[in-house]
């Protein structure tokens, strides 16, 4: 069985209680490898490491230190299918997806990070004769990195990447649900590359033995944080009580807003991309499917015919849309949320565990006619559900759309530009999609509003968050 151990100070070194968790692939439930139970006492060394390597590290130009993140961009291309196979096996989705998503991005997490770094200038101001202020942006120290399940090596890579470009060391945690692509990521860093000793280290294990005394240790001046939006008012309120840097990008339940004129077959493929990608698990996903009557009764009859023709199973086969969810765990609370549908609504497409021998497989769901209060509308379900309503004025689709407490994307079809922008400019998200989803400029900021999170990442964002500004008078 592969144990994997924590990555600290550039050594592989086993948890100080040495108590492991089981890593459990959900398309067989095996337990296939076991990942370190950590503990504050693991932290605490992980944390020392980073802050070792802190000197040295900030100390070097950005160009140099850009050479070693395109060293790391390199070496997740050159291993792409192997690590896609490992994520896929890991956390359900399948491995064409894994590896056109997952590991193409987080290759270019790396070599964006490192242009952007490059090509950063700060600002200055001149007062002639007198006085010259300019910025110097360092590095805010060691930074913990906390990671959901759902897009594993992604979003760790979209944290860790401008955490390191910008000098600063960082101590990660990633989800226990799904930890090996982080360690092969380490494996592999330590094998092929020169990176200096101590600018990543990996703790691996639990949210609570193992996150929250990173979110805790004085010496770990910033957070960047990606998960729930329970877990992230937790962490916000630890990270208040030190005065921390914080970054929070949280929950979802995100509106697709199908206008009266809306492009009927691209608006169809859209939402249910948007709807049943990586199984429902991602927090941009479109679980709330808000369309005009004029054009309800086609819509809905084009969409059950395409959802019908999805595929789940074996992640490993191309056919496969959708793998299992992540964990048994998950599931349940998915089903639950599917048999609420079944009891309230009216079940358009139907969503139920299929039994294969093994795995957590559930099929896509759509349901309408759900009571306007129904949690169905509210709450964040992280499973293959979508809610289908219709709607008689664009007045009506935006307030349905805002009208949860989340606010991180949505996305609206229509064919008529100035219809597509008002509708953007009244939505209450962090990102509007027109007539697309799931699109990303990383140039651009991203992160939510209302409780869907706080700050942004993303380009200059990032580099904001992971630095801090000084401004430097000089009079002469
Ligand atoms: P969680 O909030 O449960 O966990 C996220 C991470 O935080 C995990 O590594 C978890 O560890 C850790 N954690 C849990 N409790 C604590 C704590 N007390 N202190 C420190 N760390 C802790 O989220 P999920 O992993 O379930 O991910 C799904 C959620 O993430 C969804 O709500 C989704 O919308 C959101 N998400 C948001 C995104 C965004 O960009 N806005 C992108 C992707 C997902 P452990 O694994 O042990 O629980």
């Amino acid at each position: 069985m592969n144990k994997l151990s924590n990555f600290i100070g550039g050594e592989f070194v086993s948890p100080s209680e040495d108590k492991y968790l089981d890593g459990i692939n959900p398309a067989t439930e095996d337990v296939f490898y076991l990942l370190p139970a950590s503990t504050a006492t693991d932290v605490e060394k992980a944390v020392s490491a980073a802050q070792n390597a802190l000197p040295k590290w900030s100390a070097l130009p950005p160009r140099k230190r850009a050479e070693y993140l395109f060293e790391i961009a390199d070496l997740i291309e050159k291993h792409a299918d192997e690590l896609a196979q490992l994520e896929s096996q890991d956390q359900g989705k399948p491995v064409w997806l894994a590896r056109s998503m997952d590991i193409e991005r987080s290759a270019l997490n790396f070599r964006f990070f490192a242009e952007c770094i490059n090509q950063t200038v700060s600002a200055s101001t001149h007062i002639p004769g007198q006085e010259l202020n300019f910025v110097i942006s360092q590095p805010i120290g060691v930074c913990g990195l906390i990671s959901p399940w759902n897009l594993p090596l992604y979003l760790l890579s979209w944290k860790i990447a401008p955490a390191i470009a910008t000098g600063n060391t960082v101590v990660c945690k990633p989800s226990e649900w799904t930890s090996l692509t982080a360690f092969r990521l380490c494996q592999l860093i330590a094998e092929q590359t020169r990176l200096p000793k101590g600018v990543i280290n990996m703790v691996f294990g639990t949210g609570q033995d193992a996150g929250e005394p990173l979110v805790k240790d004085p010496r770990v001046k910033a957070i960047s944080f990606t998960g729930g939006t329970v877990t992230g008012r937790k962490i916000n309120l630890l990270c208040a009580q030190q005065l921390k840097k914080v970054s929070l990008e949280l929950g979802g339940k995100n509106a697709t807003l199908v206008m009266a004129d809306a492009d009927l077959k691209a608006a169809v493929a859209g939402s249910l991309r948007a709807a049943f990608l990586n199984q429902g698990e991602i927090c941009l996903c479109g679980s709330r499917l808000l369309v005009h009557e004029d054009i309800y009764d086609p819509f809905i009859e084009l969409l059950i015919a395409e959802v019908a023709k999805l595929t789940v199973g074996d992640p490993s086969q191309r056919e496969s849309f959708m793998g299992p969810l992540v964990s048994r765990g998950h599931m349940e609370k998915v089903l639950s949320y599917m048999e609420l549908a079944k009891q309230t609504g009216y079940v358009l497409s139907k969503g139920s565990r299929l039994m294969p021998k093994s795995g957590y497989f559930v099929e896509p769901m759509v349901v309408g006619e759900l009571p306007p209060t129904s949690p169905l509308w509210f709450e964040e379900v992280f499973g293959p559900l979508v809610a289908v309503q219709k709607f008689r004025t664009e007045q009506e689709a935006v307030q349905l759309a805002n009208q949860v407490e989340y606010g991180l994307s949505a996305s609206v079809w229509s064919e008529n530009l100035t219809t597509a922008m008002r509708v953007s400019e009244r939505l209450e998200v962090g990102t509007v999609w027109v007539n697309t989803w799931l699109a990303r400029d990383l140039r651009m900021p991203f992160g939510g509003v209302k409780s869907s999170g706080v700050g942004r990442e993303g380009g200059e964002w990032s580099l904001k968050f992971f630095t801090e500004p000084k401004t430097i008078c000089l009079h002469y």
